[in-house]
């Protein structure tokens, strides 16, 4: 007996157009994610992080000199 294992999917039924591609992707720009200036070296961090750069948070120092690497 003839056994066609064939898998069905969604096929294009009419080519999109240029106008119609770019209208669709208008909407797809990624936007920056948001940064805070750290207030004690005044670096550039995520906000509710502790800072990369000279390991405050809070206005405490969280994490040593020599612990951050
Ligand atoms: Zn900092």
């Amino acid at each position: 007996m003839l056994d066609l294992n064939i898998q069905l999917f969604a096929v294009p039924f009419h080519r999109v157009s240029k106008t119609r591609k770019r209208m669709r992707r208008a909407h797809n720009a990624l936007t920056a994610n948001g940064t805070v200036k750290c207030p004690n070296c005044g670096e550039a961090i995520r906000p509710h992080r502790v800072c990369a750069h000279c390991g405050y948070y809070k206005g405490k120092e969280v994490v040593k000199e020599n612990e951050e690497k």
